[in-house]
């Protein structure tokens, strides 16, 4: 059906000494194949950790609680990766091969002390078994997609010896080395400048074209969004609260938040700074997580006693499109005119 990935009510858990907290707090979601997912949302929605939820690879204390993460691997075969052993062989053989990950930040992801070619070819050679001659080659191949000017001197250049959009780069070729299918992005353009903002957005909208990729592209920032995106799913307080195609929630977004975050844009140029900053309040923490709705403290049109009181379920809007307000409760199923509202 086209899908390649579907997340279907996930649930991530962090037990600390204060409490339980939950980043990812029941969302769903699909992946479209060869299509851009943009998750968006300010810092602490919960948008890092769900693109790690997806390849099982969460920071120590959390783990998958609720839900499933349904994977149509390269074979055909459908894997729950949530619920696959985070260090065993079945995850391995997806994570880093069939679905690899790109980092904001290209230094931490890379290690200092060997060349781009070791750290290239190393990744080849475990995942695809080539040879050092033929992993090389594979590697000088990547260098050269994702546009790196003379890529067979700089195999042999270390990682402070490219500037920040090089790395980048660099890292996107990593990423790129075992042939994946789906590449989660993180914030992969915020450290850098403008420019090289907008060219490394180019790369990977090329690389989707000559390679059939699937991305899921995480960002805080709308004119990434407007950019890249097919779908988009608008997440806060670790609930997807909207999602659809990117013209539709651009041009008729239903949900309060996805209202005022689009608001606070002036224009959606990529040459303009973009925040996500004029909404009123502040993202609460997340040991003080609202009741009900979780938008509801910052929320212009919050019903007293209701909004507060029970949390909002998704609401099909059709077309691929969810939003969980109550407002919407009764506008569904969108109807034509009806003969009560002409009387
Ligand atoms: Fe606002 Fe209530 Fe809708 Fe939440 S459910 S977005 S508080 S109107
Ligand atoms: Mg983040």
């Amino acid at each position: 059906d086209g899908i390649l990935l579907r997340v279907e009510d996930l649930q991530v858990q962090i037990g600390t000494d204060d409490g339980i907290i939950r980043p990812v707090d029941g969302i769903s979601f699909e992946m479209p194949a060869g299509k851009t997912l943009c998750i968006v949302g300010e810092s602490g929605s919960g948008k890092s950790l769900t693109g790690r939820a997806l390849m099982n690879l969460l920071p120590d204390r959390m783990k998958i609680t609720r839900g499933r993460v349904l994977y149509r691997n390269a074979a055909g075969q459908q894997v729950d990766i949530g619920a696959l052993p985070p260090r065993g062989p079945a995850i391995r053989a997806i994570r880093g091969a069939e679905i690899s990950l790109v980092s904001q930040e290209p230094m931490a992801a890379l290690s200092p002390v060997h060349t781009i070619g070791q750290q290239i070819e190393i990744v080849i050679r475990q995942h695809l078994g080539l040879n050092r001659k033929a992993a090389r080659a594979r590697a000088l191949e990547c260098l050269n997609d994702v546009g790196i000017p003379r890529p067979a001197e700089r195999l042999d250049s270390y990682p402070f010896e490219f500037s920040g959009g090089m790395r980048q780069r660099v890292c996107i070729a990593l990423a790129l080395a075992c042939g994946p299918r789906l590449i989660i992005a993180d914030e992969p353009t915020t450290a850098l400048d403008v420019t090289t903002q907008a060219n490394i957005l180019d790369l990977f909208k090329k690389l989707q074209a000559e390679h059939g990729l699937s991305i899921l592209f995480i960002t805080h920032d709308l004119g990434v969004v407007a950019d890249v995106a097919d779908q988009v799913a608008v997440m806060y307080l670790g609930k997807v609260v909207e999602r659809g195609p990117v013209d539709d929630i651009f041009h008729d977004p239903r949900h309060p938040y996805t209202q005022a975050l689009l608001k606070s844009v002036p224009t959606l140029s990529r040459q303009r700074v973009h925040r996500l900053a004029a909404i009123r309040g502040m993202v609460p923490s997340a040991f003080a997580r609202p009741t009900g709705c979780p938008f509801h403290p910052r929320c212009d049109h919050a019903i007293p006693g209701v909004c507060d009181q029970r949390e909002p379920p998704d609401i099909a809007l059709g077309a691929g499109r969810t939003a969980s307000c109550v407002l919407l409760e009764q506008a569904k199923p969108a109807p034509a005119r009806s003969a009560a509202s002409r009387s």
